[in-house]
């Protein structure tokens, strides 16, 4: 193999963790090939829909709450290295029946580490969008908003080949194996080697891992956007995200303000989804049309909480979660491959606030072997009976 096809490190999968990988690891000086099999920033993988949520009160699992830390200091460095506004701080209003456990869980989060947090009055709904219920209670994160996932992946993908990395889109990883001295990886673009792999494939890491196969599961979600009917009420500054878990219903609904002037393409029309279980999928081949059913439940989420505030849909996309069994991520060495290879997988639904501390771990495990940021109950051995 020549010295031009060999690097230091090769990422597999340049979407949210991988470029963010391939940044941490190009501006610490080494020599990085980041491979993407579609373009950089597509709608096929978990990445695509305008916005994401960020927020530290994390009902999921109080031991994020460090990484949360550290993710939002490393978005404000990007931002600042940048220039580049990725975070918009909205505040996050949590809703839902007294005692629910996403509330108790976020109370509990921000208790243990000390994250503001305000309980609100439920006032009567005369005048207010949001029609709550009087046996619900709500919360408001102030730190909490969004992020633009597609704006922050070009933003590390650019910032890594500025440091020196090669990124190539539409390059499909066909496999990879260890050799004696080196890994090998095959693409549609030839082959190439490298000392340490990095395997950020999201919904396709069953395909690449055989290992990972019987633990993940893909499933298709429904995000769908909507006229307000009084715009500037749903205007950046005047409504924050939110979230709301309902009486007898899994998961949560969530939704954001409208995007009008956070870039020339936003419109005034606001994004609502339901956070839950989704339909088993094969990455390779989504149903992508929307069908009314899909979306019967946010439908009457709107209808019985946001009366009035929202009309008509105006668009409809699909996008991919990748459960792993307990829904908390999995980001160390592949069990077997002498700390040569690191792998991130099973972000099940809530990954992309992470995506720069995420970056900076596999730079960590990558480089050194380990990280001084708390990752123990992220393990790869868990699932092993
Ligand atoms: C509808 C929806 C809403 C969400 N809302 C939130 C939210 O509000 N807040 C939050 O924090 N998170 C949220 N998430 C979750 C978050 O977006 C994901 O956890 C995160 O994007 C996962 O990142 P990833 O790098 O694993 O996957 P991706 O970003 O999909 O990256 C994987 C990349 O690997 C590439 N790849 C795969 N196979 C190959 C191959 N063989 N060769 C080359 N490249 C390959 C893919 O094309 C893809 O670009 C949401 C997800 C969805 C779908």
């Amino acid at each position: 193999m020549s010295s031009k096809n060999h690097f230091d490190h090769i990422v597999l999968g340049v979407g949210s963790m991988g470029s963010a990988a391939c940044y941490y690891l190009a501006k610490r000086g080494h020599r990085v090939l980041g491979l993407e099999q579609f373009d950089i920033t597509h709608e096929k993988g978990s990445h695509g829909g305008e916005s994401r949520i960020i927020r530290k009160a994390y009902f999921e699992h109080p031991d994020y709450i460090p990484l949360l830390e550290r993710a939002y200091h490393l978005w404000r460095e990007l931002e600042e290295q940048t220039d580049t506004q990725l975070y918009f701080k909205t505040g996050l209003l949590y809703g839902g029946p007294k005692n629910h456990s996403v509330l108790s869980g976020v109370k509990f989060a921000a208790k243990k580490y000390g994250i503001e947090l305000h309980e609100l009055v439920v006032e009567s709904s005369e005048g207010n969008l949001f029609r709550v219920p009087s046996d619900y209670e709500l919360l408001f994160e102030p730190d909490a908003g969004f992020l633009l996932p597609e704006k922050a992946i070009r933003t590390f993908t650019n910032q890594a080949k500025v440091y020196g990395a090669e990124i190539r889109a539409n390059t499909k990883v066909q496999g990879w194996k260890l050799l004696d001295h080196a890994i090998q990886v095959d693409t549609t673009a030839g082959t190439f080697t490298c000392d340490r792999l990095l395997i950020t494939v999201g919904a396709w890491s069953g395909k690449l891992l055989p290992m990972v196969e019987p633990h993940l599961k893909v499933t298709r979600q429904v995000l769908s956007w909507y006229k307000p009917a009084f715009p500037s009420a749903f205007e950046l500054g005047k409504f924050p995200c939110w979230l709301f878990a309902e009486p007898d219903c899994p998961g949560v609904f969530y939704g954001f303000p409208s995007m009008k002037g956070v870039s020339s393409e936003t419109s005034n029309e606001v994004k609502v989804a339901y956070h839950h279980a989704g339909i088993k999928t094969d990455p390779d081949h989504v149903d992508r049309h929307v069908e009314k059913d899909d979306l019967a439940l946010v439908h009457e989420f709107i209808r019985r909480h946001l009366p009035g505030g929202i009309g008509e849909m105006s668009e409809s996309k699909t996008c991919l979660y990748s459960y792993s069994p307990d829904e908390h991520f999995v980001i160390d060495h592949l069990p077997g491959y002498k700390a040569k290879v690191c792998v991130a997988w099973g972000f099940s639904g809530h990954g992309f606030k992470f995506a720069p501390v995420v970056g900076e771990i596999l730079a960590d495990l990558a480089t050194t072997g380990q990280t001084a940021l708390p990752i123990g109950f992220l393990n790869a051995n868990r699932f092993e009976k």
